[in-house]
């Protein structure tokens, strides 16, 4: 019994996995090939890829919005689960990292769901907005370069349909969020985002310890 959320030690952590955890096997392919990169640190934990795909569900998806594809494990979780006229517009910089999204979205049989664009965030979502994107997409989720988020929590706020979903990761940072002496531009970033959504009214909240901290925000 608590009152508070519960610490996970490895050993919970490893009981929660073995209870819960249900990876499709392209999935699996995927985040053992992701692990050997050096920025292998960037992908999605799994049960937060669940979580992810339960959302999805839950939200009668047919549209979503990635901001960051990396190597395509979110954005693959999403897929395999929105209907099959259903489509996500992902975002990435990276023509290495989504190479290796893209053969996994092939095996999958899921890459005509997917549409990649590739170049910086901010150009991709405003011209999201100009082909008459708005209010358009059910779920987004914001996993890319932390400075960034502020401008593509905008920009999402009006792609996404009001009641529809922004997902924002990374938003516990490792702990450094809490960390006073830790003043580096990403924290910081990350720290004013976490204040301005806590006291933004346009959207209802809910901030989670999943992964490296996931908050939600829903759409007023
Ligand atoms: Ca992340």
């Amino acid at each position: 019994m608590s009152t508070r959320t519960i610490a996970l030690d490895d050993r919970l952590y490893h009981y929660l996995q073995a209870v819960s955890l249900r990876e499709p096997d392209v999935l699996v392919r995927l985040r053992a090939e992701t692990a050997r990169l050096p920025a292998a640190g960037m992908q999605v934990s799994p049960e937060q890829g669940q979580f992810m795909a339960l959302l999805v569900r839950l939200l009668g998806a047919r549209r979503c919005l990635e901001v960051g594809t990396f190597t395509g494990y979110s954005a693959l979780a999403c897929a395999l689960v929105l209907p099959p006229d259903g489509r996500l517009v992902t975002l990435d910089v990276s023509a290495d990292w989504t190479a290796v999204a893209r053969r996994h979205w092939l095996d999958a049989g899921v890459a005509d769901r997917i549409d990649l664009r590739l170049g910086p965030a901010a150009g991709s979502l405003a011209a999201l907005l100009a082909e008459g994107a708005a209010d358009s997409f059910d779920f987004a989720f914001i996993d890319a370069d932390k400075t960034g988020y502020d401008d593509y929590y905008e920009l999402a706020l009006q792609l996404v349909r009001p009641g529809g979903l922004i997902a924002f990761d990374n938003v516990l940072w490792s702990g450094r969020v809490a960390d006073p002496n830790a003043q580096d531009a990403d924290t910081s970033a990350l720290r004013a985002l976490n204040r301005k959504l806590h006291a933004d009214a346009r959207v209802d909240l809910s901030m989670l310890p999943i992964g490296d901290g996931l908050t939600l925000a829903r759409r007023r």
